[in-house]
């Protein structure tokens, strides 16, 4: 039978704002002591506005906003997103791309008015022997360092600019990991973005330990190196790409403001997406087992 703490933990968990898959979720808390945090729309809001456009030699900025705008409209990625209503609101009407396709954790591939055009990382463009020139490079360079997000544009086989995306840490963040360490947890961040961008992010919020460019079937293998090194992991995520690593966790927790996909891989839902929570159902799980014991 059902220990009436753990029922009682559960109701005072909804209150809180926190579902719980089952009352024996509360256990695995136990002996949580990292917890590994997914960034983007996690840590940050993961609504992202397009800041600049930096152009290669000789490309219009129009161009490269229609074409590259109109392949993201048909990504749900956050970075497509921004892409997307940045182009349509300096060009208007964008074209439907002919051909289109995802590359997950690394950007979008398609056709638009008969060219084919790249999106995303420069590692994707380098597949195609798309190699940003030096200003370009410059440019992704320094808009990393600045913690934003840079992603290179190409089509019919050159690269011809970078779009400069950003993202905003949610206010909560920095206390949510203060609240974490003082439970005496390790955070992790744990993302697909670039190091300097990852870096720059941890740094704001207090995150020491940084795992960057992880591709997204490899997160769940981060938490399996982090469990074989005899630690118990907690997941924090909200992606798709985040939901094999929170089923893999000693602990999932999905933002309730984020994708289906991880709300059902996870034992705990945050239904308001405020990081903080995280903190209070350790707090809560903790409470209540002392209260069975
Ligand atoms: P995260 O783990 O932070 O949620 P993802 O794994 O979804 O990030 O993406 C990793 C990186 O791949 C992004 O930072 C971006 O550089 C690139 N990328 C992914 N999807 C797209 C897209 N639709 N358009 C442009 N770049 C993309
Ligand atoms: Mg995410």
């Amino acid at each position: 039978a059902t220990p009436t703490a753990l029922l009682v933990g559960t109701g005072r968990g909804a209150q809180l704002g926190i579902l719980i898959k089952g009352p024996e979720v509360l256990e695995s808390t136990r002996a949580v002591d990292t917890v590994v945090l997914d960034k983007t729309g996690t840590v940050t809001e993961g609504r992202m506005t397009l800041l600049d456009v930096h152009l290669a030699d000789g490309e219009d900025a129009d161009e490269v906003l229609r074409l590259a705008g109109a392949l993201e409209h048909a990504s749900e990625h956050p970075i497509a997103q921004a892409i997307a209503r940045g182009a349509a609101g300096r060009v208007g009407e964008l074209p439907v791309p002919e051909d289109f396709a995802n590359i997950e954790g690394l950007g979008v591939q398609g056709v638009v008015d008969g060219h084919a055009v790249l999106v995303g990382r420069p590692a994707l463009l380098a597949e195609w022997s798309q190699h940003l020139p030096a200003d370009l490079e410059r440019a992704l360079a320094e808009a990393q360092a600045a913690g934003r997000t840079a992603v290179a544009v190409g089509w019919d086989g050159r690269a011809r600019a970078v779009l400069v995306v950003a993202d905003v840490i949610k206010p909560t963040s920095a206390e949510a990991i203060r609240q974490l360490r003082a439970l005496g947890l390790t955070p992790v961040l744990l993302t697909g973005d670039n190091e300097t961008v990852a870096r720059s992010v941890a740094a704001e919020v207090g995150i020491g330990e940084v795992i960057a460019e992880v591709l997204p079937a490899d997160k769940v293998d981060v938490v399996k190196r982090l469990q074989s090194e005899g630690r118990s992991v907690a997941m924090v995520g909200d992606g798709v790409n985040d939901a094999a690593a929170l089923a893999q966790a000693d602990l999932g927790l999905a933002m309730g403001t984020g994708t289906d996909a991880a709300i059902e891989a996870s034992d705990l839902t945050l239904v308001r997406g405020d990081l903080r929570v995280a903190a209070d159902a350790i707090r809560l799980s903790r409470r209540t087992l002392r209260t069975i014991k």
